[in-house]
């Protein structure tokens, strides 16, 4: 059977190969898959059983009462999370008790569908709050979109069954509730427009993608009250084909731009399309964190202005990490940008992977990029308060990162290569065996080898390939000044934010290698984002670095610390594996009580004391050995402070 991943476009530059068609082997994401099945699913049920967010639904299904209902109003979208992460768990190992999981559920969530279609333990039964009386708060949309990709998930993993049934009646509902001759109304969280789209890929159904324009059309339109953050929270402000950038909430915009990416490819929409990359350029260029982090504001969990990006005060939601690659990975097939890609890559290295702890049992909401003071540690049973920053918390009141983490980790084989007229591409640099037939209709296979993040050497090795001519391209990285690629023999030059290219009669055996070079690196911010001005960050290949006071020696304090730039950062020569170390001078000035007035006439005197190492880890590792702070961004010590 053919696998399709979450993305399916019917046209575009790039086809998405399917989970059938890449499967992850080895190396750093293959390893984070194989700990999203052993440990993150099954933790996931655990706290979903603890928090009664999965008895919510059972009680439905047996005629039950309202009165016991638990958790918030958007709860029953952790069910369908966890089972779309479960849907393409199963298709990805092929693991029957997985597979066994999503069954079940779907016999449990057709019990509790009305006869109608509407499907929802928050409203409707006495008790509750009539269905669709809170549009804008209720979640109950929002909640049919979670439950749709679970549905597409299983069809494309596995095929029909109670769940795929469950979703297409909960979307011929929808489609009668809110289509041209029902309700003229919008969710106040976007989600539903995108999951539409891609049951409309997944079914050929006209009335969903129908469904999924006139959401998308009627956004922007003041459909929704204003509520306390203003329209922009319900990305209700303006139009979406009017929109200059985005604003907001930041998960909202995002799932809301995905899906006028969507709408725009299938209806053939370019002005629509046109708009949301704009909209993209400008975000990334003035409302983007070093991680790929969006959303700088804890008030509506929001983007700021343009170059409004605080480290410490950094909202940085995973969720958003998560539907940013979403958005990128759309804008990729559409137009074949390799910039999309580079930001696939920098969110999932350092917002994805940085959002689950190493033991694959705690998590974070927020993700900031400095931590002022050492966070105390959550509390080992109970539920953390979702902004809690310092350490990773095993759930939260609000625990929308934890299944968006699992059923992305789940289907990343999907996020991994494409195909266009010509041949194939490499899109994301990690070990994969790669089986399809090209647009020519030729199979081919290939296997990609590499320890990257950590090495930037990938070996492509052809393993199937019947001796026609087609194109082999591998995505270099923006910041990849000096790679190479060598083929038959052969190494030239490969230009960063491009891809590497070679086409040939590509025969079984044959290898390709490119070069990336991963040593650690500065990076300046822009002088206008104003709260990191005169600091320093350091890269290392795909991999942001932050340091962390566990790792300082006594008596240093971490924000006492410059960086001496004159020296350059060296990977550290002692370092675990798995998190190579950087190592970089920094000069501390000594630490004293704070003055009665922490401002002066004159400047502070700097420090005269002589540089001494301090190691940096990967962003994504901090928080992995105890309560510290940490920064990204450090002060950069010039010669004559
Ligand atoms: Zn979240």
């Amino acid at each position: 059977m053919k696998m399709i991943g979450p993305t399916n476009p019917s046209r575009g530059a790039r086809r998405p190969l399917g989970l059938d068609e890449v499967r992850l082997t080895t190396g750093f994401w293959a390893d984070r898959q194989q700990q999203n099945a052993q440990v993150v699913l099954p933790h996931c049920i655990t706290w979903m059983e603890r928090a009664g967010w999965l008895d919510n639904m059972r009680v439905l299904g047996a005629g039950g009462p309202a009165a016991g209902r638990r958790g918030r109003e958007f709860a029953d979208s952790e069910i369908y999370k966890l089972l779309e992460a479960h849907a393409w768990e199963a298709g990805r190992s092929g693991d029957p008790a997985t597979s066994q999981f999503v069954t079940a559920w779907g016999a449990t969530l057709a019990a509790a569908q009305a006869g109608d279609g509407y499907l929802n333990t928050n409203f409707g039964r006495p008790g509750q709050a009539a269905r669709y009386t809170d549009l804008a708060w209720g979640h109950e949309l929002y909640c049919y979109g979670h439950l749709i990709q679970a549905g597409v998930a299983r069809l494309r993993a596995h095929g029909t069954d109670d769940l795929v049934s469950v979703t297409c009646r909960a979307a011929d509902h929808i489609c009668a509730e809110f289509g041209p001759a029902g309700r003229t109304a919008i969710c106040g969280h976007p989600e539903i427009e995108t999951a539409l789209v891609e049951l409309y890929r997944a079914t050929g159904q006209e009335r969903y993608l129908t469904q999924a324009r006139l959401f998308v059309e009627r956004r922007g339109t003041g459909l929704l009250p204003p509520g306390p953050f203003g329209r922009e929270y319900f990305s209700d402000r303006i139009p979406v084909r009017q929109a200059r950038v985005l604003e907001g909430h930041a998960v909202r915009a995002l799932y809301l731009a995905s899906a006028a990416v969507d709408v725009a490819v299938e209806t053939g929409d370019d002005a629509l399309l046109d708009a949301v990359v704009h909209q993209w350029q400008r975000t990334i260029a003035t409302r983007t964190y070093l991680t790929g982090g969006m959303g700088s504001r804890h008030e509506g969990e929001a983007f700021g202005d343009d170059f409004e990006l605080p480290p410490d005060g950094a909202y940085c939601e995973t969720c958003a990490g998560v539907a940013s690659v979403q958005l990128a990975w759309r804008l990729l097939l559409a137009t074949g940008e390799a910039r999309y890609a580079d930001l696939v890559e920098r969110t999932l290295h350092n917002v994805i992977a940085g959002g689950l702890a190493a033991d694959g049992h705690g998590f974070f909401y927020t993700n900031p990029l400095q931590q002022r003071v050492a966070g105390a540690a959550p509390e080992p049973d109970a539920l953390s308060p979702r902004a809690a920053t310092g350490l990773r918390a095993p759930w939260f009141e609000v625990s929308c990162c934890p299944t968006n983490l699992a059923r992305t980790l789940a289907s990343l084989a999907g996020y991994t290569a494409t195909a266009d007229a010509g041949g194939l591409r490499i899109e994301l640099l990690t070990g994969a065996e790669i089986h399809t037939t090209l647009a020519s209709g030729r199979r081919v296979g290939l296997r990609v080898a590499t320890d990257y993040p950590w090495h930037g050497r990938v070996r492509i090795q052809i393993t199937d390939a019947d001796g026609a001519p087609w194109r082999l391209s591998i995505r270099v990285p923006g910041w990849a000044r000096g790679a190479t690629l060598t083929a038959g023999g052969q190494t030239h030059a490969a230009v960063a934010g491009s891809y590497a290219q070679a086409e040939r009669a590509w025969r079984p055996g044959d290898e390709l290698v490119v070069d990336l070079p991963v040593a650690p690196r500065w990076t300046f911010p822009d002088p206008r984002i104003d709260a990191v001005r005169g600091t320093v960050a350091v890269e290392r290949g795909p991999l942001v670095y932050c340091l962390e006071s566990v790792g300082l020696p006594g008596g240093v304090d971490l924000d006492q610390l410059a960086i001496v730039t004159a020296t350059p950062p060296r990977d550290a020569v002692t370092s675990e594996p798995e998190t190579q170390a950087v190592d970089v001078a920094a000069i501390a000035t000594p630490s004293s009580a704070p003055a009665a007035w922490p401002y002066a006439a004159d400047r502070p005197a700097g420090a005269a004391a002589a540089p001494h190492p301090v190691r940096l880890i990967p962003f994504y590792a901090r928080a992995n050995r105890g309560p510290a702070a940490m920064r990204v961004f450090l002060p950069e010590h010039r010669a004559n402070d």
